[in-house]
């Protein structure tokens, strides 16, 4: 806008309408005191002032407004008389004038003086604008520049300061920070350690992690440059986050070799301890199967002969599965595969089982017809850890749905019953060594064996398997396997 400044009103007419007609928005002030006030105000593009005027003259405005930081750069135009002397034009520019025009006024004169004006204050102030967003961008990108480098020298410290060999690593995969104990390992912060010659190569796979972006969990053994023994070591490596994208990536190696080895006498201590639990409960089984068989119907200790036998059986099994995790653990559970008939192994195992549970009903579908090469025993073994799971997680609701099929290629399994369901969150776990679902634990008894082994018979039959399941709804177990011989 433009704020002319006249004390005479019809000069003010006149100009207005000239300035109108060309599009220029106008103010208009009667006296020097008037504009002031005005100029404080609002932000104006140009101010034409009258020099001549009573009380506070032109110039004296001019002053003033140089004195207020608002309004220093405005532009302004004196209109002066033709006889001004020039002295009083030179106080009118010293004064943050910055050009003048004489009366009588040449329209088109002003015209060209108030366009290029106003262009220039137009320029100037976008320019300004830009100043002021360009300092407000510089001032944004220093301070997160700022806070980066803290949050990463956080980390560093962090990573100096924990017990692991950590490190950090670009998105590109090239390392960025290695700590004081990554050159106990490695010759240069530049290189992974050298792993053990048996081991994958680390650095490979922590490259396909990052492509992948897949975290990475996985042991290796390590050695100390100085040292000669290799340490089980757990590699994790996890992706550093910034407003959902991935800046870096983070790692440490732990030293498991203890935990390891504690692990590994565990397992030679079940192994031993079922061996040699094994040869006299065979013994103490048959000699109560002798008494059993002795003892007549109506004997006294015939319930309690029973009772042995039950327990001795309960035992047996256990120690089964603790022979059979020794076996898995050292590469020997052997398996012996040829073709059998599926449905009638299927149909004997359910017949057992309807003795043993009179009280359960047994729901069966569907037949396979078909040879599956595979281990009868071994996959009897799965079905029955089915069923009977299903039984005994199932302490209410009595009935079982039993479903097989077989497609072109392969043989389905499933067992559903309508028990207590485990939670979506722990049905994963189900199949690992000595898992139990936490609600069932405390009420149930068992090892979290069994599915364990189910898995991985399964497994050696190149086939799959899987949990649906609901809390409080029932489950479903299922497993799938290749019915002919697989060439490997
Ligand atoms: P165990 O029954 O001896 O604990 P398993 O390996 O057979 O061992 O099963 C592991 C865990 O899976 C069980 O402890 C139980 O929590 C859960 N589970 C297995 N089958 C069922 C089922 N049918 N319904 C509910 N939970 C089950």
């Amino acid at each position: 806008m433009i704020l002319i400044v006249d004390d005479k009103p019809e000069n003010i007419y006149s100009l207005k309408a000239l300035l109108t007609l060309h599009s220029f928005p106008v103010d208009t002030a009667l006296s020097g005191e008037e504009a002031l006030k005005k100029i404080l105000a609002h932000n104006y593009a140009l101010i034409i002032l009258d020099v001549q005027m009573p009380g506070m003259d032109g110039f004296e405005v001019a002053e003033s407004i140089s004195g207020y930081s608002k309004s220093k750069d405005i532009p302004i135009i004196f209109l002066t008389a033709a006889n001004t002397d020039k002295k009083y034009i030179t106080r009118g520019y010293s004064s943050g004038g910055v050009d003048y025009i004489t009366k009588p006024i040449d329209p088109d004169i002003l015209l060209l003086k108030v366009k290029t004006l106003y262009r220039l204050y137009e320029q100037s102030r976008k320019l300004n604008e830009m100043h002021d967003n360009l300092v407000v961008e510089v001032e944004y990108r220093k301070k997160a520049e700022r806070e980066t480098s803290e949050k990463a020298a956080e980390l560093r410290s962090i990573l100096e300061s924990i017990p692991q060999i950590a490190f950090t690593i670009r998105t590109d995969g090239t390392l960025e920070f290695t700590n004081h104990r990554w050159l106990e390992y490695s010759t240069s912060p530049g290189h992974f350690p050298p792993v053990h010659p048996e081991d994958i190569d680390i650095q490979e796979e922590v490259i396909k992690a990052i492509a992948l972006q897949k975290p990475v969990e996985l042991e290796t053994r390590l050695k100390r440059i100085a040292g000669t023994d290799y340490r089980y070591h757990l590699l994790r490596l996890v992706p550093v986050l910034e407003n959902d994208t991935i800046v870096k990536w983070a790692g440490t190696f732990t030293d498991i070799e203890d935990q390891k080895q504690a692990s590994r006498r565990k397992d030679e201590f079940l192994s031993i301890a079922s061996h040699e639990l094994k040869t006299p409960l065979t013994s103490i089984k048959a000699y109560i199967q002798l008494l059993e068989r002795e003892s007549k119907d109506n004997s006294q200790y015939k319930p309690y002969v029973d009772r042995a036998l039950t327990q001795v059986s309960k035992l047996n099994s256990l120690i089964t599965d603790l022979l059979d995790i020794s076996k898995i653990q050292s590469g020997k559970l052997e398996f012996n595969k040829k073709e059998f008939d599926f449905d009638a192994m299927l149909k004997s195992q359910l017949e057992m089982t309807k003795q043993n549970h009179p009280d359960y009903h047994l729901d069966h579908h569907g037949t396979t017809e078909t040879l599956v090469y595979g281990d009868e025993i071994r996959l009897e073994q799965v079905i029955t850890n089915f069923i009977s799971n299903a039984i005994k997680y199932s302490p209410k609701e009595k009935k079982i749905v039993i479903e097989t099929r077989a497609d072109d290629q392969h043989v389905h399994f499933a067992v559903t019953d309508f028990g207590i369901g485990i939670p979506k969150d722990e049905q994963k776990n189900l199949f690992r060594k000595f898992y139990r679902a936490q609600g069932a634990a405390p009420h149930f008894q068992g090892m979290g064996l069994g599915l364990y082994i189910c898995s991985e018979i399964i497994q050696r039959h190149d086939g799959s398997f899987g949990v649906n399941s609901e809390p409080g709804k029932g489950s479903t177990f299922h497993f799938t396997i290749p019915f002919k011989k697989q060439l490997s």
